[in-house]
């Protein structure tokens, strides 16, 4: 299945795609959605972040080659950050280059939507708490992030979290393609099977800490190849089995 968010008149719903037609998605809770009367076709409707995280727990350094660009130890324990609910855009949205930041990096990422709340989850019992998956884009002012010594500020700006273009469920997360293209040249090539932590372990130990709620997102690292974003820039995140969320620098 794929769930879509999209504008409706001056509201937001949920939809279900199959192939070019959206339908309407009827259910109480992202888990139950099923499908409903034909809304419309894929390119008549503007998408917009496909879930409404109360909060996105993004993990650092989980590809032991992005570790080694960066300098750093692979870490023991997953490197656990929040970016906050504000810098959530959707597909085709603008990234905003802050002008505090004079190097700002795309970040391609498989994202996981959690579907039903999540406590304290063994690993094992972990992918029963996720709804789907989609592509997403760990924005960050590298600038910032090396001068604050913590990364609230490069990671928090307003359109930083570009989500989309929509979640598929029953998609098996541990080896998918993923790669980031600017202006059509392949910046980022890997698997998700490199990932140190898998998407089990990452649910566990952040369900350890805090609470996950249904469209809670957990951003599960970059692998090497990151690099920065200029004005004009048209960014393409590309998972496999899901597809390609694509936004522009301005
Ligand atoms: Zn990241």
């Amino acid at each position: 299945m794929k769930i879509v968010r999209l504008a409706w008149g001056d509201k937001a719903r949920y939809g279900l795609v199959e192939g070019d037609v959206v339908y309407a998605a009827n259910g109480d809770t992202l888990r139950s959605l099923e499908r409903g009367e034909r809304l419309s076709t894929l390119s008549e409707v503007k998408l917009l972040p496909p879930c409404t995280p109360t909060k996105i727990v993004a993990v650092g350094l989980n590809y032991a080659d992005h570790a080694a660009e960066a300098n750093r130890e692979v870490p023991a324990e997953p490197l656990l950050f929040l970016k906050p609910p504000s810098a959530v855009i959707g597909p085709n949205e603008s990234i905003v280059h802050p002008p505090l930041s004079q190097r700002v990096d795309y970040e391609g990422e498989l994202a996981a939507v959690i579907g039903r709340r999540a406590q304290h989850v063994p690993p094992d019992e972990a992918l029963d708490y996720v709804l789907g998956y989609t592509c997403g884009n760990d924005v960050t002012a590298r600038d910032l992030q090396r001068k604050d010594g913590q990364w609230t500020r490069s990671k928090s700006f307003d359109t930083f979290c570009p989500l989309g273009p929509w979640i598929v469920t029953g998609l098996n997360p541990a080896d998918l393609a993923i790669e980031s293209r600017i202006n059509g040249q392949v910046r980022q090539q890997s698997r998700t099977r490199h990932m140190i932590f898998s998407v089990a372990d990452l649910i566990h130990h952040v369900t350890q800490v805090m609470t996950l709620e249904p469209g809670d997102v957990i951003l599960t690292g970059t692998p090497a190849g990151i690099g920065p974003l200029h004005p004009g820039d048209r960014v393409e995140i590309e998972v496999e089995s899901i597809g390609i969320l694509a936004n522009i620098v301005v």
